[in-house]
């Protein structure tokens, strides 16, 4: 008889995103002439830019024709992409080689799937409040999980654990859902850490392109010692709009060893065996948005997010709310007023202004109290959430 995996039963329902669903259903059914303004959605909303869309078509032209027809792509990415990303680390003075680069389908696959690579003895530190996949590919996987809280104290920011060490650490920054970015010097001490204790870190740098401040890393590869103890998961779903199209790179760099294995090695022959590679029209999709046109675009796309977050948080400077985040990062982190409790503050916004945050309480226990707002809405919308936050919570 077939024996299921138990540690899916161990999984904690995923009450946070079908709670505020919920929540909003039976709102709108009692109010139906009321419209939400949505700062709770973690999807972008503008399309993807002009760059890809030519690049898309040619490559679907490609696929019309005997002579430019492409089958199997190489199953770790086709040579023109992965060449692009190296050159596109190149510019920030990060030194791979293409074989580093491995194309994925996006970011999510990828943190599930890199799990192979660990035996499930391998404990997880999850920095929270965090992404939930860490911690939920982490239980499926039947790992001990080390909770390492971030706080206001520390700006959301935590540092390694004195007294604890784990095979696996996942570090998102710019963060979601805090928006927070660790610096050169705090991402050291976690590199240091992991070099230290053996750790692998797990860098997840999916909103790396919304970072302005030039001081701040982009790639954990910027730090010393990290290509001996780090694999980087990127994705373009919030560089370049890719959350239907589907695209991301993760590197895994050639010094990357342990137990006597490369790991390198070992995800070219993970990838060999249970992928036959993304599809040639998604890749040229992809190269299109390292092109100096396609650099160009998405950067203005980013820059509408962008202002989006400083309309949202000047309404919070008038108000005197505390937050992190917002300037290098989509997500805005708010400290719910009055003491009010995460699903306490969804409510009062909700019910008295129909602006929809999403409850920090959802990424972990540290983040009761607080509200994550993205900025992914059209401007119009974030103007007027703005608008009534500020008459809310009495911003002069
Ligand atoms: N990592 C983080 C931190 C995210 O917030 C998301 C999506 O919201 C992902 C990964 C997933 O990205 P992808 O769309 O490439 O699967």
């Amino acid at each position: 008889m077939m024996k299921p995996n138990p540690h899916y039963g161990e999984l904690k329902d995923s009450y946070l995103f079908a709670g505020i669903a919920k929540k909003t259903k039976t709102y709108l059914e009692e109010h139906p002439e009321k419209s939400l303004l949505r700062l709770g959605i973690g999807d972008v909303s503008l399309p993807l830019c002009p760059a890809v869309i030519e690049a898309l078509h040619a490559a679907v032209d490609d696929q019309s024709k005997k002579e430019t027809f492409h089958g199997y792509q190489p199953e770790c990415g086709a040579p023109f992409l992965r060449e692009t990303i190296a050159a596109h680390y190149s510019k920030r003075n990060v030194k791979l080689t293409p074989e580093e680069a491995f194309v994925s389908s996006g970011a999510s696959d990828e943190l599930g799937d890199i799990l192979d690579l660990f035996t499930p003895e391998n404990a997880a530190m999850v920095l929270e409040p965090a992404y939930p996949a860490y911690l939920d590919a982490s239980v499926i996987a039947g790992r001990k999980i080390i909770h390492v809280p971030a706080s206001t104290e520390n700006g959301f920011l935590p540092g390694p654990p004195k007294d604890e060490t784990a095979g696996l650490i996942y570090i998102c920054s710019p963060n979601n859902p805090t928006g927070a970015v660790f610096s050169k010097r705090q991402l050291q001490n976690w590199v240091d850490y992991a070099n230290e204790t053996g750790a692998v870190i797990i860098f997840d740098a999916a909103y790396e392109a919304y970072i302005e401040d030039p001081s701040l890393p982009h790639s954990i590869f910027e730090l010393d010692g990290a290509r001996t103890c780090a694999i980087e998961i990127c994705s373009l779903s919030k560089t370049a709009g890719f959350t239907g199209t589907r695209m991301g790179y993760t590197v895994i760099p050639m010094e990357l060893n342990r137990g006597g294995m490369s790991l390198n090695a070992m995800w070219v022959r993970n990838r060999t065996t249970k992928t036959n590679g993304v599809s040639y029209i998604l890749q040229r999709c992809g190269a299109a948005v390292f092109t100096n046109e396609g650099q160009r675009q998405i950067k203005e796309q980013i820059a509408v997010y962008k202002k989006n977050a400083k309309t949202v948080t000047e309404a919070l400077d008038k108000c005197g709310v505390w937050y992190t985040g917002g300037k290098n990062a989509p997500y805005i982190w708010l400290k719910c007023p009055g003491g009010m409790g995460s699903w306490e503050f969804f409510d009062y916004l909700l019910n008295e202004i129909q602006v929809v945050g999403t409850p920090g309480e959802g990424f972990g226990k540290c983040g009761e109290g607080f509200v994550r707002f993205s900025t992914f809405g059209s401007p119009e919308d974030t103007k007027e959430a703005a608008k009534r936050l500020t008459a809310l919570l009495g911003g002069k």
